[in-house]
């Protein structure tokens, strides 16, 4: 096989470019980095479980007929994508408070909300990813008034979507972020991963504040268990996907 021409190395993917100019392939990294990277480490077998987990997850949101920049998976650890210009732009939904909504706002961690709360930060390592208002995002040409309204509109629609899809595995979604990218034909995609790393998932069957966490808070704030909790979010994910073959095994 040819070299692979590497056109981007971020801190959770590697992307290479395909024969076919409209294509392209992101290979997930086993790297872990919280607060803006200042915290680094490995997450064993992270990349093929969230790359995993994400195709799980972007074929479900096609079936609700959300478009996804997703096209298959050649093995555990890479997914084909269509190739899309990447907003700068991570939008956030909230159905409880947790993270930086807490630490901002005095809300107590858990407080489940009256509905859920859309929010955009601005993508950009050395301004440290800040809170966009509205305002902020016309004024830096982020984003046109539609496109605002139309990322709110997918964000809320995916909430949905998730929050049922993680409940039939008894799976709480606290929150997650989202990105989005435009492709060649101007067509508004869900783009990058929807895995541990970019979800809240808090496990309905523990009561224990420290025990239900199963997402990259346990890496964040050093729980333990990391592996464990990304593995099982598979599981679960998977046999949700997949009920009667899991049905079958047992
Ligand atoms: N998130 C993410 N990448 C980021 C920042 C946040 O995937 O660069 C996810 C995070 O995992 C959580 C949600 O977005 O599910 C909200 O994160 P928050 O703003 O609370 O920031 P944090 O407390 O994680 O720094």
């Amino acid at each position: 096989m040819p070299d692979r021409i590497l056109l981007y190395e971020g801190k959770a993917k590697i992307i290479y470019a395909t024969e076919n100019p409209e294509i392209v392939l992101a290979e997930f990294k086993d790297d872990a980095t919280a607060f803006n990277a200042l915290k680094r480490g490995t997450i064993s077998g992270k990349g093929a479980i969230n790359c995993q987990i994400s195709q799980v997850l972007f074929q479900y949101l096609e079936q609700c007929s959300i478009a996804t920049h997703w096209i298959d998976c050649p093995s555990l650890n890479q997914m084909r994508v269509k190739k899309v210009k990447i907003l700068p732009l991570e939008v956030v939904v909230r159905n409880i408070a947790a993270g930086s909504l807490c630490q901002q706002t005095g809300l107590p961690l858990g407080e489940v909300l009256v509905r859920p709360l859309v929010e955009f930060y601005y993508k950009n390592d050395a301004l440290g990813d800040p809170l966009l208002t509205r305002d902020r995002l016309l004024l830096l040409k982020l984003a046109t008034e539609n496109q605002i309204d139309q990322l709110k509109k997918l964000a809320l629609e995916c909430d949905r979507y998730l929050s049922e899809f993680f409940s039939n595995c008894n799976l709480t979604l606290v929150d997650f972020k989202l990105e989005f990218g435009i492709d060649g034909k101007s067509q508004l995609l869900l783009a990058d991963e929807i895995s541990p790393d970019t979800c809240r998932l808090w496990d309905n069957l523990e009561t224990d504040p420290q025990n239900r966490v199963m997402d990259k808070d346990r890496f964040r704030q050093d729980l333990g268990k990391v592996e464990n909790a990304y593995q099982q979010v598979l599981e679960r994910v998977l046999a949700q996907k997949n009920p009667t073959r899991n049905r079958e095994k047992k």
